[in-house]
Protein backbone atom coordinates (compact mmCIF):
# COMPACT_ATOMS: atom_id res chain seq x y z
CA UNK A 1 0.00 0.00 0.00
CA UNK A 2 3.28 2.52 0.59
CA UNK A 3 2.78 3.31 -3.06
CA UNK A 4 -0.92 4.66 -2.91
CA UNK A 5 -1.37 8.44 -3.47
CA UNK A 6 -3.39 8.61 0.17
CA UNK A 7 0.24 7.86 2.12
CA UNK A 8 2.45 9.98 -0.55
CA UNK A 9 -0.24 12.59 -0.03
CA UNK A 10 0.09 12.80 3.52
CA UNK A 11 3.46 13.04 2.97
CA UNK A 12 3.30 16.04 0.63
CA UNK A 13 0.69 17.73 1.27
CA UNK A 14 0.82 22.01 1.83
CA UNK A 15 -0.13 23.31 5.37
CA UNK A 16 -3.17 25.25 5.72
CA UNK A 17 -3.74 28.25 8.44
CA UNK A 18 -7.35 27.83 9.44
CA UNK A 19 -8.14 30.75 11.25
CA UNK A 20 -11.50 31.60 13.77
CA UNK A 21 -12.26 34.49 14.44
CA UNK A 22 -15.81 36.48 16.37
CA UNK A 23 -17.26 38.79 19.17
CA UNK A 24 -15.91 37.72 22.71
CA UNK A 25 -18.26 35.02 23.78
CA UNK A 26 -19.57 33.56 20.08
CA UNK A 27 -17.61 30.40 20.83
CA UNK A 28 -14.55 30.15 18.80
CA UNK A 29 -12.00 29.10 21.89
CA UNK A 30 -14.67 25.91 22.77
CA UNK A 31 -14.61 24.98 19.09
CA UNK A 32 -10.80 25.12 18.65
CA UNK A 33 -10.50 22.91 21.99
CA UNK A 34 -13.18 20.54 20.83
CA UNK A 35 -11.44 20.63 17.04
CA UNK A 36 -7.78 19.76 18.38
CA UNK A 37 -9.41 16.74 20.42
CA UNK A 38 -10.67 15.14 17.26
CA UNK A 39 -8.10 16.21 14.84
CA UNK A 40 -4.53 14.83 14.72
CA UNK A 41 -2.77 16.98 12.08
CA UNK A 42 -3.89 20.29 13.16
CA UNK A 43 -1.69 22.18 15.86
CA UNK A 44 -2.70 25.51 17.93
CA UNK A 45 -0.87 28.57 17.36
CA UNK A 46 -0.27 29.77 20.59
CA UNK A 47 0.07 33.70 20.77
CA UNK A 48 2.06 36.08 22.78
CA UNK A 49 -0.21 38.55 24.82
CA UNK A 50 0.04 41.81 26.83
CA UNK A 51 -2.55 41.22 28.56
CA UNK A 52 -2.62 40.00 32.22
CA UNK A 53 -2.93 36.41 32.79
CA UNK A 54 -6.65 35.01 33.80
CA UNK A 55 -7.39 33.04 36.68
CA UNK A 56 -6.87 29.16 35.49
CA UNK A 57 -5.34 30.17 32.27
CA UNK A 58 -1.59 28.38 32.20
CA UNK A 59 1.21 30.42 30.36
CA UNK A 60 2.54 28.94 27.09
CA UNK A 61 -0.59 26.93 26.91
CA UNK A 62 -3.26 29.54 27.00
CA UNK A 63 -1.02 32.15 25.67
CA UNK A 64 2.50 33.21 26.51
CA UNK A 65 2.08 36.10 28.41
CA UNK A 66 5.13 39.02 28.22
CA UNK A 67 5.21 42.73 29.00
CA UNK A 68 5.00 45.30 26.81
CA UNK A 69 9.05 45.71 26.63
CA UNK A 70 9.40 42.18 25.19
CA UNK A 71 6.73 42.55 23.07
CA UNK A 72 7.98 45.50 21.25
CA UNK A 73 11.70 43.41 21.19
CA UNK A 74 9.88 40.81 19.89
CA UNK A 75 8.21 43.42 17.18
CA UNK A 76 11.86 44.79 16.27
CA UNK A 77 13.08 41.63 15.95
CA UNK A 78 10.48 40.70 13.65
CA UNK A 79 8.93 37.37 15.33
CA UNK A 80 5.90 37.89 14.91
CA UNK A 81 4.01 36.22 11.76
CA UNK A 82 1.19 39.22 12.67
CA UNK A 83 0.22 41.70 15.50
CA UNK A 84 -2.67 43.81 16.57
CA UNK A 85 -3.73 46.34 19.45
CA UNK A 86 -6.71 44.39 19.83
CA UNK A 87 -9.86 46.83 20.01
CA UNK A 88 -11.65 45.70 22.65
CA UNK A 89 -9.10 45.80 25.47
CA UNK A 90 -6.12 47.63 24.03
CA UNK A 91 -4.13 45.07 24.73
CA UNK A 92 -1.15 43.50 22.03
CA UNK A 93 -1.47 39.97 20.41
CA UNK A 94 0.65 38.88 18.43
CA UNK A 95 1.27 35.34 16.46
CA UNK A 96 4.92 33.64 17.23
CA UNK A 97 6.12 33.02 13.52
CA UNK A 98 8.52 29.92 14.31
CA UNK A 99 6.48 27.44 15.52
CA UNK A 100 3.66 28.05 12.29
CA UNK A 101 6.24 27.89 9.44
CA UNK A 102 7.66 24.77 11.30
CA UNK A 103 4.30 23.14 11.34
CA UNK A 104 3.50 23.95 7.66
CA UNK A 105 6.65 22.74 6.13
CA UNK A 106 5.70 19.41 7.74
CA UNK A 107 2.36 19.46 6.04
CA UNK A 108 0.84 19.82 9.32
CA UNK A 109 -2.41 22.71 9.60
CA UNK A 110 -2.27 25.34 12.35
CA UNK A 111 -5.44 26.61 13.92
CA UNK A 112 -5.53 30.39 14.78
CA UNK A 113 -7.69 32.11 17.33
CA UNK A 114 -7.13 35.55 16.16
CA UNK A 115 -9.39 38.78 15.55
CA UNK A 116 -9.95 40.20 11.94
CA UNK A 117 -6.89 42.44 12.23
CA UNK A 118 -4.35 39.62 12.20
CA UNK A 119 -6.78 37.90 9.49
CA UNK A 120 -5.85 40.30 7.76
CA UNK A 121 -2.35 40.84 7.96
CA UNK A 122 -2.08 36.68 7.05
CA UNK A 123 -4.05 37.26 4.31
CA UNK A 124 -1.84 39.83 2.94
CA UNK A 125 1.27 37.84 3.22
CA UNK A 126 0.27 34.52 2.85
CA UNK A 127 -3.61 34.48 1.02
CA UNK A 128 -3.29 30.83 -0.65
CA UNK A 129 -2.72 29.26 2.44
CA UNK A 130 -5.16 30.84 4.59
CA UNK A 131 -9.07 29.71 5.52
CA UNK A 132 -10.81 31.71 7.59
CA UNK A 133 -13.95 31.21 9.38
CA UNK A 134 -16.07 33.80 11.05
CA UNK A 135 -18.30 32.39 14.32
CA UNK A 136 -21.44 34.28 14.60
CA UNK A 137 -23.36 34.02 18.15
CA UNK A 138 -27.41 33.77 17.67
CA UNK A 139 -28.56 36.61 18.98
CA UNK A 140 -26.97 39.84 20.92
CA UNK A 141 -28.79 38.42 23.59
CA UNK A 142 -27.29 34.76 23.32
CA UNK A 143 -24.12 36.51 23.47
CA UNK A 144 -25.05 37.97 25.98
CA UNK A 145 -26.08 35.09 28.54
CA UNK A 146 -22.97 33.18 27.03
CA UNK A 147 -20.53 35.85 28.43
CA UNK A 148 -22.33 35.97 31.74
CA UNK A 149 -22.73 32.00 32.23
CA UNK A 150 -18.60 31.76 31.35
CA UNK A 151 -18.56 33.84 34.43
CA UNK A 152 -15.10 34.67 33.98
CA UNK A 153 -15.47 38.38 33.51
CA UNK A 154 -16.90 41.17 35.62
CA UNK A 155 -20.23 42.60 34.70
CA UNK A 156 -18.07 46.01 33.94
CA UNK A 157 -16.04 44.17 31.10
CA UNK A 158 -18.76 41.90 29.78
CA UNK A 159 -20.49 45.28 29.26
CA UNK A 160 -17.65 46.63 27.41
CA UNK A 161 -17.47 43.54 25.38
CA UNK A 162 -21.09 43.89 24.39
CA UNK A 163 -20.54 47.31 23.29
CA UNK A 164 -17.55 46.20 21.51
CA UNK A 165 -19.80 42.95 19.65
CA UNK A 166 -21.29 45.55 16.82
CA UNK A 167 -18.21 46.94 15.24
CA UNK A 168 -16.32 43.37 15.13
CA UNK A 169 -19.28 41.28 13.83
CA UNK A 170 -19.10 44.15 10.95
CA UNK A 171 -15.96 42.48 9.71
CA UNK A 172 -17.59 39.62 8.93
CA UNK A 173 -17.48 40.06 4.96
CA UNK A 174 -13.95 39.60 4.81
CA UNK A 175 -13.92 35.49 5.69
CA UNK A 176 -14.29 32.89 3.69
CA UNK A 177 -16.95 30.93 5.33
CA UNK A 178 -19.81 32.20 8.17
CA UNK A 179 -21.07 30.10 10.65
CA UNK A 180 -23.91 30.45 13.62
CA UNK A 181 -22.76 28.74 16.55
CA UNK A 182 -26.34 27.57 17.14
CA UNK A 183 -24.92 23.93 18.72
CA UNK A 184 -21.55 23.45 20.00
CA UNK A 185 -21.28 20.03 18.42
CA UNK A 186 -22.95 20.92 14.86
CA UNK A 187 -20.58 24.14 14.66
CA UNK A 188 -17.25 21.54 15.48
CA UNK A 189 -18.98 19.31 12.80
CA UNK A 190 -19.22 22.84 9.98
CA UNK A 191 -15.39 23.35 10.85
CA UNK A 192 -14.60 19.98 10.25
CA UNK A 193 -16.18 20.05 6.89
CA UNK A 194 -14.27 23.06 6.05
CA UNK A 195 -11.16 21.67 6.64
CA UNK A 196 -11.40 18.48 5.11
CA UNK A 197 -12.92 20.14 1.36
CA UNK A 198 -10.26 22.88 2.01
CA UNK A 199 -7.63 19.84 2.35
CA UNK A 200 -8.91 18.18 -0.79
CA UNK A 201 -7.82 21.18 -2.93
CA UNK A 202 -6.28 21.11 -6.08
CA UNK A 203 -3.22 23.03 -4.92
CA UNK A 204 -2.73 22.00 -1.69
CA UNK A 205 -2.10 18.31 -2.58
CA UNK A 206 1.57 18.54 -4.30
CA UNK A 207 2.05 14.99 -5.22
CA UNK A 208 -0.82 15.12 -7.65
CA UNK A 209 0.68 15.67 -10.91
CA UNK A 210 2.95 12.93 -10.66
CA UNK A 211 0.43 10.60 -9.63
CA UNK A 212 -2.24 11.49 -12.39
CA UNK A 213 0.69 10.95 -14.70
CA UNK A 214 1.37 7.43 -13.71
CA UNK A 215 -2.35 6.56 -13.82
CA UNK A 216 -2.59 7.82 -17.08
CA UNK A 217 0.30 5.37 -18.13
CA UNK A 218 -1.33 2.49 -16.98
CA UNK A 219 1.17 2.29 -13.68
P1 LIG B 1 -11.71 36.36 24.33
O1 LIG B 1 -12.39 37.53 23.74
O2 LIG B 1 -12.35 35.86 25.59
O3 LIG B 1 -11.38 35.29 23.37
O4 LIG B 1 -10.36 37.00 24.86
P2 LIG B 1 -8.80 36.83 24.47
O5 LIG B 1 -8.05 37.77 25.36
O6 LIG B 1 -8.42 35.40 24.49
O7 LIG B 1 -8.66 37.35 23.01
C1 LIG B 1 -8.73 38.74 22.71
C2 LIG B 1 -8.72 38.99 21.20
O8 LIG B 1 -7.45 38.87 20.70
C3 LIG B 1 -9.55 38.03 20.35
O9 LIG B 1 -10.27 38.77 19.37
C4 LIG B 1 -8.56 37.13 19.71
O10 LIG B 1 -9.07 36.58 18.52
C5 LIG B 1 -7.43 38.07 19.54
N1 LIG B 1 -6.16 37.41 19.46
C6 LIG B 1 -5.67 36.44 20.22
N2 LIG B 1 -4.46 36.09 19.83
C7 LIG B 1 -4.16 36.86 18.79
C8 LIG B 1 -3.02 36.97 17.95
O11 LIG B 1 -2.01 36.27 18.05
N3 LIG B 1 -3.06 37.89 16.98
C9 LIG B 1 -4.13 38.67 16.78
N4 LIG B 1 -4.09 39.54 15.78
N5 LIG B 1 -5.21 38.60 17.55
C10 LIG B 1 -5.24 37.71 18.56
P1 LIG C 1 -15.01 33.05 22.83
O1 LIG C 1 -13.76 32.27 22.81
O2 LIG C 1 -15.55 33.33 21.44
O3 LIG C 1 -14.94 34.30 23.66
P2 LIG C 1 -16.11 30.83 24.45
O4 LIG C 1 -15.74 29.63 23.65
O5 LIG C 1 -15.34 31.15 25.69
O6 LIG C 1 -16.17 32.15 23.49
O7 LIG C 1 -17.66 30.69 24.77
C1 LIG C 1 -18.35 31.60 25.63
C2 LIG C 1 -19.30 30.81 26.53
O8 LIG C 1 -20.39 30.27 25.77
C3 LIG C 1 -18.64 29.64 27.24
O9 LIG C 1 -19.15 29.57 28.56
C4 LIG C 1 -19.07 28.43 26.42
O10 LIG C 1 -19.14 27.28 27.20
C5 LIG C 1 -20.43 28.85 25.90
N1 LIG C 1 -20.77 28.31 24.55
C6 LIG C 1 -19.97 28.20 23.46
N2 LIG C 1 -20.65 27.68 22.41
C7 LIG C 1 -21.93 27.47 22.83
C8 LIG C 1 -23.13 26.95 22.22
N3 LIG C 1 -23.17 26.57 20.93
N4 LIG C 1 -24.26 26.89 22.98
C9 LIG C 1 -24.25 27.30 24.26
N5 LIG C 1 -23.16 27.78 24.91
C10 LIG C 1 -22.01 27.88 24.21
P1 LIG D 1 -8.68 37.38 25.20
O1 LIG D 1 -7.76 38.37 25.76
O2 LIG D 1 -10.10 37.55 25.68
O3 LIG D 1 -8.14 35.98 25.36
O4 LIG D 1 -8.72 37.62 23.60
C1 LIG D 1 -9.24 38.79 23.04
C2 LIG D 1 -9.15 38.76 21.55
O5 LIG D 1 -7.80 38.69 21.07
C3 LIG D 1 -9.85 37.59 20.92
O6 LIG D 1 -10.77 38.09 19.98
C4 LIG D 1 -8.75 36.82 20.26
O7 LIG D 1 -9.21 36.21 19.08
C5 LIG D 1 -7.69 37.88 19.97
N1 LIG D 1 -6.37 37.34 19.83
C6 LIG D 1 -5.80 36.41 20.59
N2 LIG D 1 -4.56 36.15 20.17
C7 LIG D 1 -4.33 36.94 19.09
C8 LIG D 1 -3.21 37.10 18.23
O8 LIG D 1 -2.17 36.47 18.33
N3 LIG D 1 -3.34 38.01 17.25
C9 LIG D 1 -4.48 38.72 17.06
N4 LIG D 1 -4.51 39.57 16.06
N5 LIG D 1 -5.54 38.58 17.85
C10 LIG D 1 -5.49 37.71 18.87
Amino acid sequence: MSETFESEAALQRRGLMLVLSSPSGAGKSSICRELLKLEDELAMSVSATTRPRRPGEVDGTDYYFIDQTEFQLRINRGEFLEYAKVLGNNYYYGTPRTRVEEVLSGGGDVLFDIDWQGTQQIADAARDDLVSVFILPPSIRELERRLLSRAQDSAEVVAQRMSKASEEISHYREYDYIIVNHDLEESVAKVRAILTAERLKRDRQLGLTDFVKQLREGR
